[in-house]
């Protein structure tokens, strides 16, 4: 667990600070498939500020996420920036939005913070390229490779012959 000490810190209002750390992230698994971060351990940025009794959190990062194609299994792997800001007022109702779910006891939980905003970020689809052909459903080879069709039937060798003679 990734936290950061807001007693630490001290922040008065008008006050600007930037906290850097790693946080090391678990793979996430979508669609059966696990993704990794690649550096696991990631550098994260967060700034810290006051404003009339809240804190706010601005974080971001930038994430290389490598896994399986989804739609034909090779290597896939997309970079995305992420930025996320959290307001926590100490005195607001629970489930109030100015209140965050990472803040408990004065620790900002920086890793699951930096997770769930990386997921939300994710595209629904991790493909190898934007226009990944896929693996055939009728064959199951790679469409990319070998692009081909399948017609319902054999033609009929009836219908060859004809094709052939109305070509001449
Ligand atoms: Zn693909
Ligand atoms: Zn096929």
């Amino acid at each position: 667990m990734t936290t950061i000490d807001l007693r630490r810190l001290h922040i008065r209002p008008g006050d600007v600070r930037e906290e850097r750390l790693d946080v090391e992230l678990e793979p996430f698994v979508l669609g059966g498939q696990r993704y990794e971060s690649a550096p696991s351990h990631l550098p994260v940025e967060v700034e810290i500020s006051r404003a009339s009794g809240a804190t706010i959190f601005d974080l971001q990062l930038d994430v290389r996420v490598t896994g399986p194609c989804m739609r034909c299994l090779a290597f896939a792997e997309i970079e995305c920036h992420v930025s996320a800001r959290e307001f926590n007022d100490p005195d607001a109702p629970k489930a109030d939005e100015l209140r965050s779910d990472y803040v408990t006891d004065d620790h900002l939980d920086v890793g699951a913070w930096a997770r769930d905003a990386i997921a939300l970020e994710l595209p629904e689809q991790i493909l190898c390229r934007p226009d990944c052909a896929g693996l055939c459903p009728v064959c199951g080879k790679d469409l990319n490779a070998e692009p081909h069709e399948h017609t319902e039937r054999e033609p009929d060798p009836r219908w060859a012959a004809l094709e052939q003679f109305r070509g001449v």
